[in-house]
């Protein structure tokens, strides 16, 4: 038998890191929308929006073909200008940085802290110059940033803020939702993340105006509701404004959208039993398990990461070794600013983030899945109890 504290013989099956948890509704509402002949952008994609906004309760919601395409747009009705600074996290996705750039700005980095490993707050103002326009803080993993601080630092210097909300769907901070702290809150929906339509984002705000350019400038900057040109309610001129971009969402990853956000909480709650499991049976390796959850704070429970605190075995080797015993897991993320193009366009070098970068050579995402059974969360411990035990 296998089990946890057993003799560990290796899955038969490999276990795919982030596969989403789709079921038979998912796959009907797909179903649904492949016959009602309308693939586009349509009556799924307000649909989605408009349970976004309810779910967040913000008060406009712009669904995108991704978070990427949420970033940048972001970046873009921000107005930077050539040289314009934007402060960020160097333990994020690249995606976060080259919206910076994509808008003609310059990424500015700002060390984490080492426990929550978002950015340091205390770190934000000794970076701050003439030429800083905004903060793009990122919540990393689900657990949302000290936004009192940011946003205090943000009024202060009169900064604007846009957050990565790509691991936070569900994450709150003093009761309030990821997202509507900033002047825009970008999420994602790709494949490994809490609401899941294959590609997919969305961008959040308040704000009538950015909320007005995002739909225009994600639609070829076509004039408003350029997507019906085609529908029932007559022909439709449209009239381009902004050389835009394609980024919009199609009503096949909306349906999928609108099916996944109905159990997101359901999914949560599934997290959290792994989350706990994880915890009681992996404190006593020799790796650090993720800080406990902060007082008045949801945390997403997008990624469970372990830091490795052993001089026995690098964090690739033990990459190398849960993939022999067929566990796939992930590492969020090598530090940013350490790649080729930031080190040769910005001179960035080893030393300029220590934390970000003790962090990002240890680090190690381990499965999280809702999808995940008993069996493959015991099969997980097992690998790592037999590799480091
Ligand atoms: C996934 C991710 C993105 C990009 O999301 P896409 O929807 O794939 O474009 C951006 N930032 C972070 C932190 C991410 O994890």
């Amino acid at each position: 038998m296998r089990g946890i504290g057993r003799g560990f013989m290796s899955r038969a099956e490999f276990l795919v890191f982030g596969s989403p948890r789709i079921e038979e509704d998912d796959i009907q509402a797909v179903n649904e929308v492949l016959r009602s002949g309308w693939l586009g952008t349509g009556p799924r994609v307000k649909q989605f929006e408009a349970d976004f906004r309810g779910y967040t309760g913000a008060r406009y919601a712009m669904a995108l073909n991704s978070c990427t395409a949420g970033l940048h747009l972001s970046m873009v009705v921000l107005g930077l200008k050539p040289g314009d600074e934007v402060i960020t996290s160097p333990l994020t996705f690249c995606a976060t940085a080259n919206s910076i750039i994509h808008a003609g700005g310059r990424p500015v980095f700002v060390d984490i802290n080492k426990d929550t490993l978002n950015i340091d707050p205390d770190k934000i103002e000794a970076a701050i110059t003439p030429r800083t326009r905004a903060i793009l803080p990122v919540h990393f993993a689900g657990r949302p940033c000290e936004m009192d601080k940011i946003m205090a630092i943000a009024k202060k210097h009169r900064l604007k803020v846009v957050e990565d909300c790509a691991h936070a769907i569900e994450a709150e901070y003093h009761g309030q939702k990821a997202g509507t702290f900033g002047d825009m809150g970008c999420f994602s929906f790709y494949v490994t993340k809490n609401v899941a339509t294959g590609e997919g984002g969305m961008v959040i705000t308040d704000n009538e105006e950015y909320a007005d350019k995002i739909k225009m400038y994600g639609l070829h900057g076509m004039s408003r509701d350029a997507w019906k040109r085609f529908s029932d309610e007559g022909f439709k001129h449209y009239q381009v404004i902004f050389p835009g971009f394609k980024y919009n969402m199609m009503d096949i990853q909306a349906a999928l959208g609108v099916s996944q956000l109905k159990k997101v909480e359901k999914f949560y709650r599934r997290r959290l039993e792994i989350w706990h499991k994880y915890n009681t049976h992996l404190a006593k390796l020799p790796l650090n398990i993720p800080a406990p959850f902060a007082p008045q704070t949801k945390h997403a429970l997008h990624l469970y990461t372990v830091t490795l605190d052993t001089r026995q075995i690098t964090r690739d080797k033990l990459l190398d070794a849960l993939i022999q015993e067929k566990i796939g897991a992930g590492v969020h993320y090598t530090a940013l600013h350490l790649h080729p193009y930031y080190r040769e366009t910005f001179g960035h070098r080893r030393g300029d983030f220590p934390a970000a970068e003790y962090t990002a050579d240890r680090i190690l995402s381990l499965p999280l899945s809702a999808k995940l059974t008993e069996q493959d969360v015991d099969d997980v411990v097992s690998a790592l109890e037999k590799t480091l035990g």
